[in-house]
């Protein structure tokens, strides 16, 4: 049974998964496995190693494009009742909440440079329609959509696929940045995203790709080298409210991202997260939804982990400059 802990010191919480014990390491260190296409549960043809499917992008006749599927060893699940217990300062609690696995591709070797936008399309669809989804069950508060790109960069599985863990509870870093945002929003009457567009278009020097919907750029506060945001120009604060032709132009400004990635610094590993309004928020917060590509090459270590401070090794400035070229 899972469970949640909260730290008295700093209010973050830890989630506590011993179902993941079952794993085949249980020892909890986490080894990437390196598959070949016979024996990849995320391969075409091997649909039954998986458990039942959620849903899927059709391709012609029985294949398909994309498949949506319940993590073998959740982090959390739907079946958990709400409980709350302490020991004094020591507080724990229980809760709803549902993991899920985004196969991306049915081959195993794929290539994503050679892929059109309407790869990036279909995945951005499926992101959309699961929250979608899961947004009717309400005890869940927010979802984490993420993709871990390489075993650096915590992928236990090469396949090419994606992650969502919805929780029933809005994590500490979500509530302190929607506190700021809101903050500011009220002073000024303009959202933080729609100043920090603003900026960056008038600035030029830290945009990386632009087109008629959004601007991707090497943010100001770059965490690690070679990170690229993407904001939607007219931003929603929630990705389900997303439209058809919102997901084209991302899509397409994605798709080039990628592109220049790669092709600037070769198929490394990367972390993707997109951030959303959590369910328990009203549209009017100031927050827009956005996007994060956090190339995984910097390292981190006690100090980030001690501080919550990064070390980057490379301006932001010059990240777009020679991201740019490409
Ligand atoms: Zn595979």
């Amino acid at each position: 049974m899972t469970e949640i802990r909260k730290d008295p010191f700093s209010g973050s919480v830890v989630i506590y998964s011993p179902d993941r014990e079952n794993r085949p390491d249980f020892t909890g260190i986490k080894r990437s496995i390196e598959l070949s296409p016979e024996n990849c549960p995320f391969c075409e043809g091997n649909e039954d190693m998986t458990p039942p499917e959620i849903s899927r992008i059709s391709d012609s006749g029985s294949s398909w494009k994309i498949r949506v599927i319940p993590n073998k060893f959740p982090v959390l699940n739907v079946e958990e009742k709400y409980n709350r217990t302490d020991e004094g300062v020591l507080e724990k609690f229980t809760g709803a909440g549902a993991h899920e696995i985004i196969i991306e591709t049915p081959s195993h070797f794929e290539d994503i440079t050679l892929r059109d936008p309407d790869y990036f399309k279909n995945i951005f669809i499926t992101y959309r329609d699961r929250i979608r989804d899961l947004k009717k069950d309400f005890r869940l508060q927010y979802i984490q959509i993420f993709k871990n790109h390489k075993a650096s960069a915590g992928a236990t599985i090469s396949h090419h696929h994606s992650q969502l863990i919805a929780l029933p509870f809005v994590p500490e870093e979500v509530e302190r940045k929607l506190t700021l945002l809101k903050a500011f929003y009220k002073k000024n009457n303009i959202s933080l995203f729609s100043e920090i567009i603003s900026v960056e278009l008038a600035h030029k020097k830290r945009i990386v790709s632009e087109n008629n919907g959004f601007i991707a750029v090497a943010p100001w506060y770059s965490r690690t080298p070679f990170q690229v945001s993407i904001y939607q120009k007219e931003g929603y604060s929630r990705f389900e409210d997303v439209e058809d032709g919102d997901l084209k132009n991302l899509s397409e400004i994605f798709s080039n991202v990628m592109k220049k990635l790669i092709s600037a610094l070769g198929d490394i590993p990367f972390n993707f997260v997109l951030y959303n309004l959590p369910f328990t928020e009203k549209d009017d917060a100031g927050f827009n939804w956005y996007i994060e590509i956090l190339p995984a090459i910097g390292g981190t270590g006690g100090f980030e982990a001690a501080t919550g401070t990064y070390i980057n090794t490379v301006l932001p400035e010059k990240a777009a400059e020679i991201l740019k070229k490409f």
